[in-house]
């Protein structure tokens, strides 16, 4: 989709923190995370929302999600982590591409759904440590 930033980001039209790819699916972090090492998984097909998704798309895009979790839990390291799906503004959809957010946790440091303005450097650095795990 033409004005879609996550399609773009698909494209390489825009950088992104990339930690996983295959065919169908991208993950990359989120440069406003919740939590360090904050990361969306998006079909590399668009589709606006979880309504929207198929159910073959929408199979191949949670199996994704579960194995990025588990790689971030041993490559980050993390205690746990949260699955975040928004659907509609009203819900706080901001990008109308449907995304999972996995929102790494670790003991002792709370459990908050708040954006943090995202260090590019660390970013970057994390994204490239947890690609090489
Ligand atoms: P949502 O509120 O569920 O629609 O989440 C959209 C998320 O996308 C927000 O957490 C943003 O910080 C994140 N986001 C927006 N643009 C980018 C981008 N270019 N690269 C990475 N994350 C982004
Ligand atoms: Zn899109």
């Amino acid at each position: 989709m033409s004005d879609c930033i996550f399609c773009k980001i698909v494209e390489g039209t825009i950088p992104s923190f990339k930690v996983y790819e295959d065919d169908k699916v991208l993950a990359y972090l989120d440069i406003n995370p919740f939590s360090p090492g904050h990361t969306l998984v998006i079909p590399k097909v668009h589709a606006a929302n979880l309504l929207e998704c198929g159910d073959e798309g929408l199979g191949t895009l949670i199996a994704a999600v579960r194995k990025v979790a588990a790689h971030l839990k041993t490559a980050l390291p993390c205690d746990g982590f949260n699955i975040l799906q928004n659907n509609g503004e009203a819900a706080g959809q901001t990008v109308r591409h449907i995304h999972f957010h996995i929102i790494p946790r670790y003991e002792g440091g709370g459990c908050e759904f708040a954006p943090h303005q995202g260090d590019m450097a660390e970013l970057a650095a994390l994204a490239e440590r947890v690609r090489m795990a």
